[in-house]
């Protein structure tokens, strides 16, 4: 049998790739984990997590205002950029070396460079120049911002790469996009104190959600003052003295001092040597993957955003997961993609688990759809003029909760916890019998008795 210089070589540092490679090393395998960038990935590094601190930054305009209601003054509030920006970088620092003290512990080998496939069990370490074998691959190279080619000018814009890192927080920005990221920086842009528009090319922001969570952030948004501009697209952006000037298809021009294009992400699969090994790509360039994450070449395995399944880091580090189990534990395990919960950290900020009312109407013959709309507790006394919504979709046959689609605050929150019951597979009777938590807002979910209205076929009745 050929002898390799390691067991597992990891392509990518990031949530994937990490946990794959500290795993498999705590189990006494020889691995190694290549990364050209900083370990921790897009979710530590540009992603989720200072994306969440951002959010957290941008919510206090609302909390100073808000309590005046409860009795409080507050002087004349300032917001520092480059405080924030330290302080975060300070806090992505520590998670990294968290991410390099756990590769560390567990004796997995860290390389700090980039790496690509000479063949199927070799990799070129190409800031050493030098060639290492390995009897598996693991690619986890994640993915990167659409940068929209097609619009002329797409160079002087920026993606949430930069946004994290802009030195000087703009007056006004334009964002393009109307999934997670474009929604998600809209709001905390425009709670930093920046003139915000949102160009969206559909009929209504977040495509993937549910329709009444989607409308109502919608006017929420534009209730604080965020222009949204939908079945819109810019078609070109040109440099001026004071910013840019993004010009739109309805034929009117935009003066901001920043564009932010929020257009999808790519997976990073371009000069890693996938055809010299022979590994295939699908239409976006994602490595294709069977369903124990192996790709077209028997040793070769790929997790994460790199195979665009779903673009997550609980399902990258589930798939970690799974792939030691079948490698390395004799447990041949296929990742669930079944009912993930999701958030949106927009503010107000959607939580989300299952069937959308449209995707549940073309599955099932009859549904029963529960919907409120009230204003939350917190905002009697702050005066807010802001409303929170709870749905449930439910299959009218079988009774079980097949969605449950919440807009308000710490809807995230909720979404975790109703990700158990949905995924269990439980029936409203089983919500119907849960005894209320009060006074909370999630004690709704428990209390709606009355269905709204029903699904039959595909419509409402
Ligand atoms: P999304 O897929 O969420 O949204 C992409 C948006 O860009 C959609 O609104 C899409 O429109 C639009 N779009 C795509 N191509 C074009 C084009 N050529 N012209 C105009 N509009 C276009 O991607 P994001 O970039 O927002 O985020 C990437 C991924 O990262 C997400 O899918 C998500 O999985 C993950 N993520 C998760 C977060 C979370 O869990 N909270 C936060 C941030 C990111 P349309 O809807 O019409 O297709």
């Amino acid at each position: 049998m050929a002898s390799y210089d390691y067991d597992l070589f990891v392509i990518g540092g990031g949530s994937g790739g990490v946990r794959a490679g500290r795993v498999a090393a705590s189990l006494g395998k020889r691995v190694a984990v290549a990364e050209e960038y900083r370990f921790g990935g897009t979710c530590v590094i540009r992603g989720c997590v200072p994306k969440k601190l951002f959010v957290y930054a941008s919510q206090f305009a609302e909390h100073f205002e808000d309590s005046a209601g409860y009795g409080w003054t507050v002087q004349t509030p300032e917001f520092d950029w480059r405080t924030l920006i330290a302080n975060k970088d300070k806090e992505i620092n520590r998670l990294e070396a968290a991410y390099r003290s756990g590769l560390g512990n567990a004796k997995a080998e860290m390389i700090d460079s980039r790496a690509v496939l000479v063949d199927d069990h070799y990799v070129r370490i190409v800031a050493e120049d030098r060639v290492v074998s390995a009897e598996t691959i693991l690619i986890a190279t994640g993915g990167r911002p659409n940068p929209h080619d097609a619009l002329p000018g797409h160079e002087h814009c920026i993606s949430s790469n930069e946004a994290f890192d802009l030195p000087v927080l703009p007056r006004s920005i334009a964002i393009e996009g109307g999934g997670y990221i474009a929604v998600e920086f809209a709001n905390i842009f425009h709670g930093l104190g920046v003139e915000t528009t949102l160009i969206y090319r559909g009929k209504e922001i977040l495509s993937r959600f549910d329709m009444d969570v989607r409308r109502a952030l919608h006017e929420e948004m534009e209730k604080k003052g965020i222009r949204i501009l939908c079945q819109t697209v810019a078609i070109g952006v040109d440099k001026t003295s004071g910013g840019l000037a993004v010009h739109l298809n309805s034929g009117d021009t935009i003066q901001v001092e920043q564009m932010m294009l929020a257009l999808g992400r790519l997976p990073n699969t371009e000069g890693l040597g996938l055809e010299a090994a022979g590994v295939e790509t699908g239409k976006t360039g994602e490595i294709v993957v069977d369903e124990f994450s192996r790709t077209s070449v028997g040793n070769i395995y790929a997790i994460g955003d790199v195979t665009n399944r779903v673009q997550l880091t609980p399902v990258a580090i589930h798939e970690a997961m799974c792939l030691v189990d079948t490698l390395f534990r004799g447990k041949p395990t296929s990742p669930d993609h079944d009912t993930i919960a999701t958030a949106v950290f927009s503010q107000p900020e959607i939580g989300t688990v299952g069937l959308s009312e449209d995707a549940a109407s073309t599955q099932f013959d009859e549904l029963e759809i529960y919907l409120a709309r009230f204003r939350p507790m917190r905002h009697t006394l702050s005066g807010r003029d802001e409303r929170m919504v709870m749905k449930l979709v439910v299959d009218g046959k079988s009774r079980k909760v097949i969605g449950a689609h919440i807009l308000g605050p710490d809807a995230g929150e909720m979404a975790q916890l109703l990700g158990i019951p949905i995924k269990a597979g439980l029936t409203k009777d089983d919500f119907d019998r849960t005894m209320a938590l009060h006074p909370s807002a999630a004690e709704e979910l428990v209390t709606m008795y009355q269905q709204t209205y029903r699904v039959k076929n595909g419509e409402r009745v």
